[in-house]
Protein backbone atom coordinates (compact mmCIF):
# COMPACT_ATOMS: atom_id res chain seq x y z
CA UNK A 1 0.00 0.00 0.00
CA UNK A 2 1.29 3.63 -1.39
CA UNK A 3 -0.23 6.34 0.30
CA UNK A 4 2.68 8.76 -1.28
CA UNK A 5 1.12 11.13 -4.50
CA UNK A 6 3.51 10.51 -7.76
CA UNK A 7 5.74 13.71 -8.81
CA UNK A 8 3.16 14.56 -10.97
CA UNK A 9 0.51 15.14 -8.63
CA UNK A 10 3.14 16.93 -5.74
CA UNK A 11 3.61 19.20 -9.24
CA UNK A 12 0.23 19.88 -9.51
CA UNK A 13 -1.18 20.48 -6.21
CA UNK A 14 1.79 22.91 -5.71
CA UNK A 15 1.07 24.95 -8.11
CA UNK A 16 -2.58 24.98 -7.70
CA UNK A 17 -1.54 25.81 -4.31
CA UNK A 18 0.64 28.65 -5.27
CA UNK A 19 -2.33 30.06 -7.66
CA UNK A 20 -4.79 30.10 -4.76
CA UNK A 21 -2.31 32.15 -2.79
CA UNK A 22 -1.04 34.46 -4.58
CA UNK A 23 -4.24 35.00 -7.50
CA UNK A 24 -7.50 33.99 -5.84
CA UNK A 25 -7.06 34.66 -2.09
CA UNK A 26 -5.82 38.47 -2.27
CA UNK A 27 -9.79 38.95 -3.72
CA UNK A 28 -11.60 37.55 -0.57
CA UNK A 29 -11.50 40.93 1.28
CA UNK A 30 -13.65 42.08 -1.76
CA UNK A 31 -15.39 39.14 -1.76
CA UNK A 32 -16.45 40.44 1.66
CA UNK A 33 -16.73 44.09 0.72
CA UNK A 34 -19.46 42.97 -2.44
CA UNK A 35 -21.49 41.01 0.40
CA UNK A 36 -21.76 43.70 2.54
CA UNK A 37 -22.51 45.51 0.28
CA UNK A 38 -25.15 43.07 -1.83
CA UNK A 39 -23.28 42.13 -4.45
CA UNK A 40 -22.50 38.79 -3.94
CA UNK A 41 -19.48 37.01 -5.39
CA UNK A 42 -17.03 38.61 -7.44
CA UNK A 43 -17.37 40.11 -11.25
CA UNK A 44 -17.46 37.82 -14.00
CA UNK A 45 -14.92 39.13 -16.05
CA UNK A 46 -12.40 39.02 -13.53
CA UNK A 47 -13.42 35.52 -13.35
CA UNK A 48 -12.53 35.40 -16.58
CA UNK A 49 -9.35 36.82 -16.21
CA UNK A 50 -8.00 34.80 -13.94
CA UNK A 51 -9.49 31.62 -15.71
CA UNK A 52 -7.13 32.40 -18.76
CA UNK A 53 -4.31 32.93 -16.58
CA UNK A 54 -4.48 29.41 -14.92
CA UNK A 55 -5.26 28.02 -18.60
CA UNK A 56 -1.42 29.65 -19.51
CA UNK A 57 -0.53 27.38 -16.81
CA UNK A 58 -2.29 24.07 -18.11
CA UNK A 59 -5.25 24.76 -15.95
CA UNK A 60 -7.91 24.18 -18.21
CA UNK A 61 -10.91 21.35 -18.61
CA UNK A 62 -9.48 19.99 -15.61
CA UNK A 63 -11.90 17.06 -16.39
CA UNK A 64 -12.82 17.72 -20.09
CA UNK A 65 -11.97 15.24 -22.69
CA UNK A 66 -8.80 16.10 -24.52
CA UNK A 67 -10.66 16.22 -27.85
CA UNK A 68 -12.68 19.31 -26.46
CA UNK A 69 -9.40 21.21 -25.76
CA UNK A 70 -9.41 19.71 -21.85
CA UNK A 71 -6.54 18.36 -19.56
CA UNK A 72 -8.94 15.75 -18.62
CA UNK A 73 -6.73 14.98 -15.23
CA UNK A 74 -9.21 12.40 -13.94
CA UNK A 75 -10.85 11.93 -10.64
CA UNK A 76 -7.51 11.85 -8.06
CA UNK A 77 -6.13 14.81 -9.58
CA UNK A 78 -9.84 16.71 -9.46
CA UNK A 79 -9.90 15.65 -5.40
CA UNK A 80 -6.41 17.31 -5.17
CA UNK A 81 -6.62 20.46 -7.20
CA UNK A 82 -10.18 20.73 -5.19
CA UNK A 83 -8.87 20.46 -2.22
CA UNK A 84 -6.54 23.60 -2.97
CA UNK A 85 -9.18 25.57 -4.28
CA UNK A 86 -11.34 24.66 -1.51
CA UNK A 87 -8.61 26.95 0.52
CA UNK A 88 -10.65 30.53 -0.41
CA UNK A 89 -13.72 31.16 0.21
CA UNK A 90 -13.30 33.20 -3.36
CA UNK A 91 -16.30 31.21 -5.65
CA UNK A 92 -13.73 30.33 -8.29
CA UNK A 93 -13.40 27.67 -10.92
CA UNK A 94 -10.85 26.46 -13.43
CA UNK A 95 -12.33 27.19 -16.95
CA UNK A 96 -13.01 24.85 -20.06
CA UNK A 97 -15.28 22.76 -17.99
CA UNK A 98 -19.31 21.63 -18.53
CA UNK A 99 -21.72 19.65 -17.11
CA UNK A 100 -20.99 16.20 -17.33
CA UNK A 101 -23.99 15.03 -18.37
CA UNK A 102 -23.77 17.72 -21.91
CA UNK A 103 -21.53 15.36 -23.21
CA UNK A 104 -24.69 12.98 -24.00
CA UNK A 105 -25.71 15.98 -26.25
CA UNK A 106 -26.01 14.93 -29.97
CA UNK A 107 -23.52 16.85 -32.24
CA UNK A 108 -26.14 19.31 -33.22
CA UNK A 109 -26.65 19.97 -29.19
CA UNK A 110 -22.91 19.77 -28.72
CA UNK A 111 -22.83 22.72 -31.12
CA UNK A 112 -25.58 24.84 -29.11
CA UNK A 113 -24.55 23.64 -25.44
CA UNK A 114 -21.70 22.49 -24.78
CA UNK A 115 -18.95 23.22 -26.54
CA UNK A 116 -20.03 27.14 -26.01
CA UNK A 117 -20.08 25.91 -22.23
CA UNK A 118 -16.79 24.98 -22.52
CA UNK A 119 -15.74 27.74 -23.91
CA UNK A 120 -17.18 30.29 -21.15
CA UNK A 121 -19.70 31.72 -23.69
CA UNK A 122 -23.59 30.45 -22.15
CA UNK A 123 -24.04 29.26 -18.66
CA UNK A 124 -26.16 26.39 -17.27
CA UNK A 125 -28.28 25.07 -14.62
CA UNK A 126 -29.24 21.72 -13.41
CA UNK A 127 -32.79 22.12 -12.40
CA UNK A 128 -34.43 18.76 -10.84
CA UNK A 129 -36.02 19.90 -7.37
CA UNK A 130 -39.64 21.24 -6.98
CA UNK A 131 -41.16 22.77 -4.70
CA UNK A 132 -42.78 19.09 -3.70
CA UNK A 133 -39.82 16.91 -4.65
CA UNK A 134 -36.08 17.37 -3.30
CA UNK A 135 -34.43 14.17 -1.26
CA UNK A 136 -37.38 12.27 -2.95
CA UNK A 137 -36.39 12.94 -6.68
CA UNK A 138 -38.24 10.26 -8.13
CA UNK A 139 -41.24 11.82 -7.05
CA UNK A 140 -41.18 15.06 -9.83
CA UNK A 141 -44.28 16.27 -10.64
CA UNK A 142 -43.73 18.89 -13.61
CA UNK A 143 -45.33 17.36 -16.90
CA UNK A 144 -44.17 17.57 -20.43
CA UNK A 145 -46.99 17.35 -22.54
CA UNK A 146 -46.42 16.72 -26.30
CA UNK A 147 -47.71 18.91 -29.46
CA UNK A 148 -46.67 18.28 -32.68
CA UNK A 149 -42.97 18.62 -33.00
CA UNK A 150 -42.66 19.91 -29.17
CA UNK A 151 -43.10 19.27 -25.53
CA UNK A 152 -44.97 21.79 -23.23
CA UNK A 153 -43.65 22.37 -20.01
CA UNK A 154 -45.62 24.01 -16.84
CA UNK A 155 -44.53 24.22 -13.31
CA UNK A 156 -42.09 25.12 -11.05
CA UNK A 157 -38.30 23.97 -10.01
CA UNK A 158 -36.76 25.25 -6.88
CA UNK A 159 -33.44 26.27 -5.24
CA UNK A 160 -31.45 26.04 -8.76
CA UNK A 161 -28.10 27.07 -8.13
CA UNK A 162 -27.12 29.18 -10.68
CA UNK A 163 -30.73 29.71 -12.45
CA UNK A 164 -30.48 33.62 -12.21
CA UNK A 165 -27.77 33.92 -14.74
CA UNK A 166 -28.05 30.60 -16.94
CA UNK A 167 -29.20 31.28 -20.34
CA UNK A 168 -29.84 27.51 -20.41
CA UNK A 169 -31.34 24.91 -18.66
CA UNK A 170 -31.37 21.04 -17.98
CA UNK A 171 -34.64 20.91 -16.88
CA UNK A 172 -36.29 17.55 -15.94
CA UNK A 173 -39.54 16.67 -16.66
CA UNK A 174 -42.27 14.20 -16.98
CA UNK A 175 -43.25 12.70 -19.65
CA UNK A 176 -44.81 9.52 -19.53
CA UNK A 177 -46.89 9.54 -15.07
CA UNK A 178 -47.10 5.75 -15.47
CA UNK A 179 -43.94 5.29 -15.62
CA UNK A 180 -42.28 8.07 -13.40
CA UNK A 181 -38.95 7.71 -12.88
CA UNK A 182 -38.32 4.54 -14.49
CA UNK A 183 -39.05 5.11 -18.16
CA UNK A 184 -41.01 8.59 -17.69
CA UNK A 185 -38.30 11.37 -16.75
CA UNK A 186 -36.87 13.11 -19.17
CA UNK A 187 -34.14 15.92 -19.47
CA UNK A 188 -34.73 18.67 -21.67
CA UNK A 189 -32.07 21.62 -22.87
CA UNK A 190 -34.53 24.70 -22.21
CA UNK A 191 -33.20 28.11 -23.20
CA UNK A 192 -34.30 31.19 -21.61
CA UNK A 193 -35.70 33.07 -24.64
CA UNK A 194 -38.16 29.65 -25.09
CA UNK A 195 -39.99 31.86 -22.44
CA UNK A 196 -38.95 30.07 -18.49
CA UNK A 197 -38.28 33.02 -15.90
CA UNK A 198 -36.43 32.78 -12.47
CA UNK A 199 -36.78 34.37 -9.33
CA UNK A 200 -34.08 34.94 -6.87
CA UNK A 201 -34.37 33.09 -3.37
CA UNK A 202 -32.31 34.59 -0.42
CA UNK A 203 -30.67 32.49 1.56
CA UNK A 204 -28.22 32.77 4.52
CA UNK A 205 -25.47 31.91 2.01
CA UNK A 206 -24.32 34.25 -0.75
CA UNK A 207 -24.86 32.65 -3.69
CA UNK A 208 -28.75 32.67 -4.11
CA UNK A 209 -30.25 30.18 -5.98
CA UNK A 210 -33.67 30.32 -8.13
CA UNK A 211 -37.10 29.61 -8.61
CA UNK A 212 -37.61 28.70 -12.62
CA UNK A 213 -41.47 29.34 -13.94
CA UNK A 214 -42.29 27.62 -16.79
CA UNK A 215 -45.70 28.77 -18.00
CA UNK A 216 -46.49 26.58 -21.56
CA UNK A 217 -42.89 26.81 -22.13
CA UNK A 218 -42.16 25.20 -25.70
CA UNK A 219 -39.59 22.65 -25.95
CA UNK A 220 -38.95 21.18 -29.59
CA UNK A 221 -38.35 17.72 -29.35
CA UNK A 222 -34.62 18.12 -30.61
CA UNK A 223 -33.74 19.43 -27.51
CA UNK A 224 -34.28 16.44 -25.42
CA UNK A 225 -31.01 15.35 -24.17
CA UNK A 226 -30.08 11.57 -24.37
CA UNK A 227 -33.08 9.46 -24.96
CA UNK A 228 -37.28 10.18 -24.62
CA UNK A 229 -38.01 8.77 -20.86
CA UNK A 230 -33.93 7.91 -19.80
CA UNK A 231 -34.18 11.82 -17.86
CA UNK A 232 -33.83 10.23 -14.50
CA UNK A 233 -30.63 8.20 -14.79
CA UNK A 234 -28.93 11.19 -16.20
CA UNK A 235 -30.17 13.45 -13.05
CA UNK A 236 -28.22 10.88 -10.82
CA UNK A 237 -25.14 10.84 -12.79
CA UNK A 238 -25.01 14.41 -12.80
CA UNK A 239 -25.26 14.46 -8.83
CA UNK A 240 -23.01 11.53 -8.55
CA UNK A 241 -20.10 13.49 -9.49
CA UNK A 242 -20.90 15.79 -7.03
CA UNK A 243 -20.50 13.73 -4.16
CA UNK A 244 -16.83 13.51 -3.33
CA UNK A 245 -16.21 17.14 -4.72
CA UNK A 246 -18.32 18.50 -1.94
CA UNK A 247 -16.02 17.02 0.79
CA UNK A 248 -12.82 17.78 -1.43
CA UNK A 249 -13.58 21.08 -1.12
CA UNK A 250 -14.37 21.16 2.30
CA UNK A 251 -10.95 19.58 3.05
CA UNK A 252 -9.40 23.06 1.52
CA UNK A 253 -11.53 25.01 4.06
CA UNK A 254 -11.05 23.14 7.09
CA UNK A 255 -7.43 23.29 6.50
CA UNK A 256 -7.28 26.45 6.19
CA UNK A 257 -9.69 27.44 8.84
CA UNK A 258 -8.06 24.98 11.45
CA UNK A 259 -4.44 26.76 10.46
CA UNK A 260 -6.26 30.36 11.20
CA UNK A 261 -7.58 28.48 14.92
CA UNK A 262 -4.07 27.73 15.36
CA UNK A 263 -2.23 30.67 14.82
CA UNK A 264 -5.00 32.52 16.65
CA UNK A 265 -4.73 30.43 19.60
CA UNK A 266 -0.99 30.55 20.06
CA UNK A 267 -0.91 34.73 20.01
CA UNK A 268 -4.37 35.36 21.96
CA UNK A 269 -3.51 35.83 25.35
CA UNK A 270 -6.04 35.38 28.56
CA UNK A 271 -5.33 35.34 31.97
CA UNK A 272 -1.79 35.70 31.69
CA UNK A 273 -1.32 32.49 28.78
CA UNK A 274 -2.04 31.65 25.49
CA UNK A 275 -5.22 30.10 25.01
CA UNK A 276 -3.41 27.34 23.00
CA UNK A 277 -1.94 26.35 26.17
CA UNK A 278 -5.53 25.14 27.44
CA UNK A 279 -6.39 22.15 27.09
CA UNK A 280 -9.70 23.30 26.07
CA UNK A 281 -8.63 24.68 22.94
CA UNK A 282 -6.26 21.55 22.57
CA UNK A 283 -8.67 19.50 22.18
CA UNK A 284 -10.65 21.30 19.63
CA UNK A 285 -7.85 21.39 17.24
CA UNK A 286 -6.56 17.92 17.75
CA UNK A 287 -10.50 16.55 17.19
CA UNK A 288 -10.21 19.03 14.18
CA UNK A 289 -7.17 17.44 12.45
CA UNK A 290 -8.53 14.15 12.91
CA UNK A 291 -11.70 14.61 11.47
CA UNK A 292 -10.25 16.36 8.26
CA UNK A 293 -7.45 13.57 8.10
CA UNK A 294 -10.54 11.10 7.90
CA UNK A 295 -12.32 12.96 5.00
CA UNK A 296 -9.26 13.60 2.93
CA UNK A 297 -8.49 9.66 2.50
CA UNK A 298 -12.40 8.67 2.13
CA UNK A 299 -12.27 11.21 -0.54
CA UNK A 300 -9.12 10.01 -2.02
CA UNK A 301 -10.45 6.61 -1.60
CA UNK A 302 -13.66 7.86 -3.65
CA UNK A 303 -11.66 9.41 -6.06
CA UNK A 304 -9.15 6.23 -6.69
CA UNK A 305 -11.98 4.09 -7.03
CA UNK A 306 -13.53 6.47 -9.72
CA UNK A 307 -10.43 6.42 -11.21
CA UNK A 308 -10.12 2.57 -11.90
CA UNK A 309 -13.26 2.50 -13.11
CA UNK A 310 -15.11 1.00 -10.06
CA UNK A 311 -18.28 1.69 -8.11
CA UNK A 312 -17.44 4.41 -6.28
CA UNK A 313 -20.94 5.08 -5.01
CA UNK A 314 -20.76 3.96 -1.58
CA UNK A 315 -17.63 5.33 -0.73
CA UNK A 316 -18.34 8.81 -2.17
CA UNK A 317 -21.95 8.98 0.24
CA UNK A 318 -19.69 8.15 2.69
CA UNK A 319 -17.17 11.29 1.83
CA UNK A 320 -19.96 13.59 1.28
CA UNK A 321 -21.49 12.76 4.67
CA UNK A 322 -18.43 13.06 6.52
CA UNK A 323 -16.96 15.40 4.70
CA UNK A 324 -20.34 17.88 4.93
CA UNK A 325 -20.14 16.85 8.83
CA UNK A 326 -16.66 17.44 9.42
CA UNK A 327 -16.56 20.79 7.57
CA UNK A 328 -19.33 22.22 9.74
CA UNK A 329 -17.61 20.94 13.30
CA UNK A 330 -14.05 22.54 12.19
CA UNK A 331 -15.70 25.98 11.55
CA UNK A 332 -17.87 26.43 14.52
CA UNK A 333 -14.41 25.14 16.87
CA UNK A 334 -12.66 27.72 15.21
CA UNK A 335 -15.04 30.65 15.51
CA UNK A 336 -15.01 29.29 18.98
CA UNK A 337 -11.43 29.77 19.30
CA UNK A 338 -11.81 33.23 17.86
CA UNK A 339 -14.21 33.94 20.87
CA UNK A 340 -16.03 37.88 19.65
CA UNK A 341 -13.86 37.66 16.53
CA UNK A 342 -14.73 34.87 15.53
CA UNK A 343 -18.28 36.23 14.82
CA UNK A 344 -17.59 39.22 13.38
CA UNK A 345 -17.31 40.23 9.52
CA UNK A 346 -13.84 41.10 10.15
CA UNK A 347 -12.62 37.80 9.17
CA UNK A 348 -13.86 35.22 6.98
CA UNK A 349 -14.75 32.56 9.46
CA UNK A 350 -18.70 33.81 9.66
CA UNK A 351 -18.84 33.34 5.95
CA UNK A 352 -17.28 30.00 6.25
CA UNK A 353 -19.72 29.20 8.78
CA UNK A 354 -23.04 30.00 6.43
CA UNK A 355 -21.49 27.98 3.12
CA UNK A 356 -20.69 25.31 4.80
CA UNK A 357 -24.18 24.49 6.25
CA UNK A 358 -25.19 23.54 2.84
CA UNK A 359 -22.98 21.05 2.35
CA UNK A 360 -24.69 18.89 4.45
CA UNK A 361 -28.22 19.78 2.59
CA UNK A 362 -27.85 19.80 -1.11
CA UNK A 363 -26.66 16.94 -3.58
CA UNK A 364 -27.87 14.61 -1.40
CA UNK A 365 -28.72 16.05 2.81
CA UNK A 366 -26.83 13.96 5.65
CA UNK A 367 -29.67 11.56 5.88
CA UNK A 368 -29.78 10.62 2.42
CA UNK A 369 -26.30 9.83 2.36
CA UNK A 370 -26.95 7.84 5.52
CA UNK A 371 -30.35 6.20 3.60
CA UNK A 372 -27.86 4.92 1.22
CA UNK A 373 -24.69 3.78 3.25
CA UNK A 374 -27.71 1.44 5.51
CA UNK A 375 -29.38 0.47 2.37
CA UNK A 376 -26.18 -1.07 0.95
CA UNK A 377 -24.87 -2.71 3.83
CA UNK A 378 -28.57 -4.17 4.36
CA UNK A 379 -29.17 -5.52 1.00
CA UNK A 380 -25.39 -6.66 1.08
CA UNK A 381 -24.37 -4.14 -2.09
CA UNK A 382 -21.44 -3.30 0.06
CA UNK A 383 -20.54 -6.01 3.33
CA UNK A 384 -19.01 -4.96 6.13
CA UNK A 385 -15.01 -5.76 6.23
CA UNK A 386 -14.64 -6.56 2.69
CA UNK A 387 -10.89 -6.62 1.50
CA UNK A 388 -10.06 -2.91 -0.05
CA UNK A 389 -9.68 -2.87 -3.95
C1 LIG B 1 -28.42 26.66 -2.04
C2 LIG B 1 -29.04 25.46 -2.68
C3 LIG B 1 -28.68 25.12 -3.98
C4 LIG B 1 -29.30 24.04 -4.62
N1 LIG B 1 -28.98 23.78 -5.94
C5 LIG B 1 -29.75 22.90 -6.63
C6 LIG B 1 -29.60 22.77 -8.06
O1 LIG B 1 -28.74 23.42 -8.68
N2 LIG B 1 -30.44 21.93 -8.71
C7 LIG B 1 -31.40 21.19 -8.08
O2 LIG B 1 -32.12 20.45 -8.76
N3 LIG B 1 -31.55 21.27 -6.72
C8 LIG B 1 -30.76 22.11 -6.00
N4 LIG B 1 -30.93 22.24 -4.63
C9 LIG B 1 -31.94 21.44 -3.97
C10 LIG B 1 -31.34 20.44 -3.00
O3 LIG B 1 -30.75 19.38 -3.70
C11 LIG B 1 -32.46 20.00 -2.05
O4 LIG B 1 -32.74 21.10 -1.21
C12 LIG B 1 -32.08 18.79 -1.25
O5 LIG B 1 -32.01 17.65 -2.06
C13 LIG B 1 -33.09 18.52 -0.11
O6 LIG B 1 -34.39 18.55 -0.60
P1 LIG B 1 -35.51 19.43 0.16
O7 LIG B 1 -34.93 20.78 0.37
O8 LIG B 1 -36.77 19.31 -0.61
O9 LIG B 1 -35.67 18.76 1.56
P2 LIG B 1 -36.64 17.52 1.89
O10 LIG B 1 -36.41 16.44 0.89
O11 LIG B 1 -38.02 18.03 2.04
O12 LIG B 1 -36.09 17.07 3.28
C14 LIG B 1 -36.40 17.74 4.50
C15 LIG B 1 -35.66 17.04 5.63
O13 LIG B 1 -36.12 15.69 5.73
C16 LIG B 1 -35.02 14.79 5.60
N5 LIG B 1 -35.46 13.60 4.91
C17 LIG B 1 -36.03 13.52 3.68
N6 LIG B 1 -36.29 12.25 3.36
C18 LIG B 1 -35.86 11.49 4.40
C19 LIG B 1 -35.83 10.09 4.68
N7 LIG B 1 -36.27 9.20 3.79
N8 LIG B 1 -35.32 9.67 5.85
C20 LIG B 1 -34.86 10.57 6.76
N9 LIG B 1 -34.85 11.91 6.56
C21 LIG B 1 -35.34 12.35 5.40
C22 LIG B 1 -33.97 15.56 4.82
O14 LIG B 1 -32.68 15.02 5.02
C23 LIG B 1 -34.14 16.95 5.39
O15 LIG B 1 -33.49 17.02 6.62
C24 LIG B 1 -30.26 23.26 -3.94
C25 LIG B 1 -30.60 23.58 -2.61
C26 LIG B 1 -30.00 24.64 -1.99
C27 LIG B 1 -30.41 24.98 -0.58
Amino acid sequence: MDFSLSDEQKMVQRTVREFVQNEIMPLEQQVLRNEREGRPGIAREEIRRLQLKAKEMGFWGINTPEEYGGANLGPIMTALITMELGRTFVPFSFGGSADNILYYCNEEQKKRYLIPLINGERRSCFALTEPGAGSDARNIRMPAVKDGDHWVLNGEKIFITNGNEADFAMVFAVTDKEKGADGGVTCFLVDRDMGWRSEYIHTMGEWGPASLIFENVRVPEENILGELGKGFALGMKWIGQGRWVIPARAVGAAERLLQMGIDYAKTRVTFGKPIAERQAIQWMIADSAVEIEATKWIVLRAAWMAEKGLDARHQSSMAKLHGAIMANQVVDRVLQIHGGMGYTKELPIERWYREARLWRIFEGTDEIQRRTIARNLLKGHVKVGELMG
